[in-house]
């Protein structure tokens, strides 16, 4: 099975790596060629655009930063749509608007080319160990045909709808997501500032009904201050707007992700963007004096 992977960003790389190492034959292209070097050095083939790594795939897999990355290396001059063959199938993993993504579909769908929407949660943690949750939006038989490379890079991998339905999942995942970060970012400072040790705050805490993925894997970030990748804020606020707009459209209220949307924004003005998501703990350390 041909595989062509585009978008070797934190999670590309290993998601690529955990590709080669099913077997499967696979072509790279990210627009920042040098990171292309680590696949390679497992066995990756290089191209030199969306294009050409769309050539020959039976398989088209995308992953990239936001909406209009994934019309550019799609939809865009050197974009997929125009290497890509009648009867492959483009599977979108990047997390981006459901609306854009099924305007997507119907521009490959006019050139007989196949497209499912398949955003992924499990953090890069999730990435590097082959155990993301896959969430697909598309047709069962294309699904069944990807199969085999979905399970490479994932443990659960749940058929939710049609086309756009998947990212409509991720927007759910990333609402709660983000409120958990912030509740673990608040219990957090609190015992930091009340003097606890935490190590056996957490211990407790971590085993009871408050443990969350957020809690064990991110906590010690805001313990100490220090936020490395990670997911980084400015993709969070990215998620969240999706979130907001698709509330707006069909009338639902979401006032902590907007409350969330505004701490984000706030962090990225104070030039957080490219720090981890648990940087949110910065917000509630400053207005309680911590920093
Ligand atoms: P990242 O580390 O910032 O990497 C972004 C990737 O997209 C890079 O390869 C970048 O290329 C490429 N890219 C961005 N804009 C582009 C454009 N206009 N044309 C071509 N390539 C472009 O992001 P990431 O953390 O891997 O996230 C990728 C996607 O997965 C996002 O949609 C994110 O929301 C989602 N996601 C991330 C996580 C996580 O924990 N990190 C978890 C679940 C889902 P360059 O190298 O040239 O910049």
């Amino acid at each position: 099975m041909k595989v062509a992977f585009i978008g070797l960003g934190t999670m590309g790389i290993p998601m690529a790596l955990n590709i080669l190492n099913a077997g499967l034959e696979l072509t790279v292209h990210n627009r920042t060629r040098d990171k292309e070097e680590i696949p390679a050095k497992a066995g990756a083939l290089q191209a030199g655009s969306p294009q050409e790594a769309a050539a020959g795939a039976e398989i088209i897999i995308t992953c990239v930063s936001d909406t209009p990355d994934v019309e550019a290396v799609i939809l865009g001059e050197d974009g997929v749509i125009h290497g890509a063959r009648a009867g492959s199938i483009v599977v979108d993993m990047s997390t981006i608007s459901p609306s854009a993504t099924r305007i997507i579909a119907e521009k490959l769908g006019k050139k007989g080319v196949k497209m499912l929407d398949a955003p992924v949660s499990g953090g890069s943690e999730g990435a590097q160990k082959g155990t993301l949750s896959i969430m697909v939006g598309g047709e069962a038989d294309d699904l069944e045909k990807v199969g085999p490379v979905l399970r490479a890079m994932g443990e659960t991998i749940t058929h939710v709808g049609p086309i756009g339905a998947g990212q409509l999942t991720k927007a759910i995942n990333q609402i709660v997501v983000g409120g958990t970060y912030w509740s673990v970012a608040e219990g957090v400072i609190l015992g930091v500032k009340a003097g606890l040790d935490m190590e056996k705050v957490l211990q407790a805490v971590g085993s009871g009904a408050a443990s969350s993925w957020p809690l064990i894997n991110r906590s010690g970030n805001m313990i100490k201050n220090d936020y490395p990748l990670g997911f980084k804020v400015k993709l969070h606020r990215k998620d969240l707007n999706i979130a907001l707009e698709i509330a707006r459209e069909i009338g639902v209220t979401l006032p902590l992700a907007a409350y969330l949307e505004q701490v984000e924004t706030g962090l990225i003005a104070r030039g957080h963007k490219d720090e981890d998501l648990s940087a949110v703990a910065r917000s509630i350390r400053e207005q309680s004096g911590l920093d």
